[in-house]
């Protein structure tokens, strides 16, 4: 995108936004005209957006609004987001921008929540405009437990399941406890359409390998929207015409090189309803300056949330490095880790029995990683109950990272299901 074409699209958010509330005093009284300028409009931050929600971001009249989302608030009270219905086409076209092709002959299972979150209420009208059939089984309803769901995809044949890496995940693992092999016995399955947690290069294989089937990753939020699906590749590219991506440095003055990790602050140049411009998502994130096999010149790797790392030393550890040294094992499904003296300590529930890691394993890790780590292997059940799964529906993020007190209290126990 062309620097003039930029500048007219960031002008045009600012002047859009100077009609809500909370942005009129934030923002620059006349357009600008450099990015230096852009880079000077404060940082919003989820505090900004909590104090401002439901009413202090909306951009557009009353009459204007067609849906409205909130985050789950888990970490404070809720985030609003309100959609017009060009947001809502436009967060569609995101999700069939992507490496995934939806077609009539499809029947898509839906396992995103439907209560108030976005990403079912955007890729279910999505695929049901490619012409697809949608079966809506939230993830977050006493309705559809998981055994409930194997029967379906079942009895429906369907044909792409769309939901959080972990609940595929854990649908496996139902499958197997009923008797059932997901490699062999969903023969119509052809994809798995993943989205609201970071889906690590770790975890990627780990569900593909279990499935058989591809898998395509949407990165969005509810404050930005539905944001990107992964090309043909697995990889995010980003659309410039949509969105500005920034990656900061500690100080969150400046970016940091491409290729280095840093806070993701993102400006969303064409929602209506609630844009965002320069918000501080709080997830770390990084820019691979790669040329990608489709032709995009560099891709964007989402790396879970900033206060969700391992600090150990002067390093930091986040999901993807864990990932990484997970991958590695010969069990791989459920695992915790922590900190401790020089290292990490994994806690790795055992696939079949006798599971084992070798210290030649563990030194060649050591090495590789510079790092000492300590892998406990546990049996099968520790970290997520598998009774739970005949009776439970509702699991929301998975929680892979805890601090050594919560280690040494073994708060992991208790804190997935
Ligand atoms: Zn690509």
């Amino acid at each position: 995108m062309s620097f003039e074409n930029r500048l007219q699209s960031i002008n045009k958010l600012i002047k859009h936004c100077r009609k809500a509330s909370f942005y009129r005093e934030r923002m620059p009284a006349k357009p600008i005209d450099s990015l230096a300028e852009f880079k000077k409009i404060p940082l919003i931050t989820k505090e900004d957006l909590r104090n401002n929600s439901p009413y202090g971001l909306v951009c557009v009249p009353q009459k204007k609004l067609y849906e409205y989302h909130e985050s789950f608030g888990t970490t404070g009270s809720p985030i609003s987001s309100w959609l017009t219905k060009e947001d809502l086409h436009l967060h569609m076209k995101n999700i069939n921008s992507g490496g995934l092709e939806f077609t009539k002959n499809d029947i898509v299972l839906i396992r995103f929540p439907y209560a108030l979150s976005l990403i079912a209420h955007i890729v279910h009208p999505a695929v049901q405009a490619k012409g697809a059939c949608v079966i809506p089984a939230s993830s977050r309803t006493t309705v559809t437990p998981f055994t409930r769901t194997i029967n379906l995809m079942q009895k429906l044949k369907v044909t792409i399941f769309a939901g959080l890496p972990l609940q595929a995940l854990l649908l496996a693992e139902t499958a197997e406890l009923m008797g059932l092999n997901p490699a062999q016995d969903f023969p119509h399955l052809r994809a798995i359409f993943s989205a609201g947690e970071p889906l690590t290069r770790g975890k990627r294989q780990l569900l593909e390998s279990i499935w058989r089937v591809p898998i395509t990753d949407n990165f969005g939020m509810t404050e930005i929207g539905s944001g990107i699906t992964n090309c043909q590749f697995g990889r995010h590219h980003i659309p410039e015409d949509e969105f500005i991506f920034e990656i900061l440095a500690d100080d969150l003055q400046t970016e940091v090189e491409p290729g280095s990790i840093g806070s993701l602050v993102i400006t969303t140049l064409k929602k209506k309803g609630t844009p965002v411009i320069r918000y501080l998502t709080g997830d770390r994130a990084k820019i691979v300056p790669e040329k990608c096999p489709c032709g995009e010149e560099y891709s964007f790797e989402h790396h879970g949330r900033s206060s969700d790392v391992l600090k150990i030393d002067n390093r930091v550890l986040d999901c993807w490095d864990l990932s990484d040294i997970i991958s590695h094992l010969p069990c791989q499904r459920f695992w915790v880790a922590g900190p401790k003296a020089d290292g990490v300590k994994f806690i790795v529930e055992e696939e079949k029995s006798g599971d084992s890691v070798t210290q030649d394993l563990i030194n060649a890790l050591e090495v590789k990683c510079n790092l000492k780590i300590e892998i406990e292997i546990v049996p099968k059940g520790t970290l997520y109950d598998r009774n739970g799964l005949f009776t439970v529906a509702e699991v929301g993020k998975p929680r892979y990272i805890f601090t050594s007190r919560e280690m040494e209290q073994k708060a992991y126990l208790t804190a997935n299901i």
